[in-house]
């Protein structure tokens, strides 16, 4: 999808090994007076799957929307392919090639498969681009080309979700950040769905994905951050978390 998931050798041959892509440094955010994240600082590096987990109100959606540019932080940097992009407007944060796929899918019910996706290269002003680029995720999940035509809100949980990781694809990001794509899912569903969030990531778009089941989020990440009331309290392995049974009760009830 990206120019990475369409030309993945490309890809590999730009990616310097160990290349730290996103760098959030001692984030502070804020809604209005109340204080939500207070100093988180994390990395990713190019190529990884990074999950934030914790609880409910931990800040994991919130550090989402602030490197979407959705939020402004208070205090810190968030610095991307070494710029710093703190403050920038959503639109242009898309530009610079991160998109995010928002909690709760949000695709536009009463529009079909072919507009949601569309819509996702809003900053696209050719039309066969645009229509390239469906293509592209059409080959990817066949499912939604069979609903090509299709209305959103008539789609299955499952589908709606793929295709709002699709829409996210049609910016060609190299970044995703995904919201709890498993919110609402079957295990089943859930489970295709993580496939999919490997599949892109095997054609080299790196992803930062919030889940608040750790199983899901083991299942797909290599690293995790763990979150508590709007820090980030451990950083961990994938397989180092599953082998830490008193971090996994402490702060995840697992
Ligand atoms: P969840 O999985 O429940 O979304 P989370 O870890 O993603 O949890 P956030 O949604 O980032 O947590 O919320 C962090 C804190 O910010 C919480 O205390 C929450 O109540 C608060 N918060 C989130 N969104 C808003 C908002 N729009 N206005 C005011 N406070 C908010």
């Amino acid at each position: 999808m990206s120019n990475a998931v369409m030309k993945p050798e490309a890809q590999t041959a730009a990616t310097a090994p160990d290349e730290v892509l996103l760098e959030l440094r001692d984030l502070h955010v804020s809604y209005g007076k109340t204080a939500a994240l207070h100093g988180v600082s994390l990395s990713v590096r190019a190529g990884e799957v990074v999950a934030l987990i914790g609880a409910n109100g931990a800040g994991k959606s919130t550090t989402l929307r602030t490197i979407s540019g959705l939020l402004k932080p208070t205090r810190g940097e968030i610095v991307y392919q070494g710029r710093s992009i703190a403050g920038l407007a959503a639109d242009r944060v898309v530009a610079q090639g991160i998109a995010q796929s928002p909690e709760e899918r949000h695709v536009w019910p009463t529009m079909t498969v072919y507009e949601n996706l569309s819509m996702g290269a809003y900053l696209c002003k050719s039309s066969t681009e645009v229509d390239r680029r469906v293509g592209m995720v059409y080959h990817r999940f066949p499912r939604l080309k069979e609903r090509h035509r299709q209305l959103a809100g008539t789609l299955s949980g499952g589908e709606q979700q793929m295709l709002a990781i699709g829409r996210a694809l049609m910016s060609e990001p190299r970044l995703l950040l995904l919201d709890e794509p498993s919110l609402g899912l079957s295990p089943r569903m859930a489970e295709e769905v993580f496939e999919f969030v490997r599949e892109i990531n095997e054609h080299g778009v790196t992803v930062v994905l919030v889940e608040q089941n750790v199983h899901n989020a083991l299942s797909v990440a290599s690293r995790v951050y763990v979150y508590e009331t709007g820090r980030v309290v451990a950083a961990r392995d994938a397989a180092g978390l599953a082998d830490d049974p008193e971090l996994l009760s402490a702060y995840l009830g697992a």
